[in-house]
């Protein structure tokens, strides 16, 4: 009779297998954060007891596919993360933004139609027509000044304003213009 060989039984690691299947779970079947943390846990687990059993366990390959695929998930979704809040921190300066570029179309009419010249001040009772059809209301509760004729109206939160003034030359120029053609244009006497 031939007794076999004593050769210690080669084991696959079950943590290693376990991190690699949770880690193609966290893009295959979206669990994301879900799968990918447990799957580097795992990971790392596996890693660990395959190095101390030295040479009777193996699996060392499926730890490191399935270390991979968890961290790169993880960095994955914290990218997507950090995209989705810098959207929201975007979001009330567009919005304060188009309130300010708002307030100087209604000033352009204002100088249109009642040829206000540059550096007066926009009368009160003709701004509240506008502000009867819609309110200017800063999204993160700044305040508005409505500046004089030629100027910027302002925001009193200042990082609003940065973004306005890159826009104000271009509010400027169609001033310029009105105020041009409105010279140059005889008044007709309604
Ligand atoms: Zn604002």
């Amino acid at each position: 009779m031939n007794t076999p060989p004593l050769v210690p039984k080669i084991k696959r690691s079950a943590a290693a297998l376990a991190s690699l299947v949770l880690g193609i779970a966290s893009f295959v079947v979206c669990l994301g954060p879900l799968a990918a943390i447990p799957a580097v846990i795992c990971g790392h687990i596996g890693f660990r007891r395959i190095k101390r059993a030295r040479g009777t366990l193996k699996g060392e390959g499926l730890a490191i596919a399935g270390l991979v695929l968890g961290y790169v998930n993880m960095v994955f979704l914290m990218g997507l993360v950090l995209q989705t809040v810098n959207h929201m921190r975007a979001q009330p300066i567009k919005d304060c933004i188009k309130n300010l570029a708002i307030i100087e179309a209604c000033k352009t009419q204002l100088v249109r139609d009642y040829g206000l010249p540059e550096g007066s001040e926009v009368p009160p009772a003709l701004w509240q027509k506008y502000e009867a059809k819609r309110s200017f209301d800063c999204p993160s509760g700044g305040n508005y000044d409505l500046g004089r004729i030629g100027e910027p109206a302002s925001c009193s939160i200042e990082e609003h304003n940065s973004w306005h003034q890159l826009a104000w030359p271009g509010y400027k120029k169609i001033w310029k213009e009105e105020d041009e053609k409105r010279r140059t244009t005889p008044r007709t006497v309604q």
